[in-house]
């Protein structure tokens, strides 16, 4: 069976919603967990498919995928909205611990 590509690279697919597409490359994938610790009830490895985009705010969304750390998870907003890749990156100020 033939899937469409979404386009790329080979293996990766697509997962969308109005919003936001998101696409994932199973060859690129760290386990950094980025995704799923960022947004679990997105990225949940006990589900299929995985990757439920439907279930967080398109924003929300963009921010965790941006995490990720190999490439493996990518974004396009469909919406047109939100894209602003040249927005600084934010410093949290993180208390000195021990
Ligand atoms: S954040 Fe990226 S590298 Fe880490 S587990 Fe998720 S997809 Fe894989």
């Amino acid at each position: 069976m033939t899937e469409a590509d979404p386009g790329g690279g080979p293996g990766r697919k697509a997962y969308r919603t109005q919003s936001i597409m998101v696409t994932f490359e199973a060859g690129r994938c760290r386990h950094a967990a980025e995704c799923v610790h960022g947004l679990p009830e997105v990225f949940d490895t006990t589900k299929r498919p995985w990757i439920q985009p439907e279930r967080a705010s398109a924003d929300r969304l963009a921010e965790v995928v941006r995490r990720c750390p190999s490439g493996a998870l990518r974004y396009e907003r469909v919406d047109g909205g939100g894209e602003n890749p040249d927005r600084p990156d934010t410093v949290t100020a993180v208390p000195a611990g021990g």
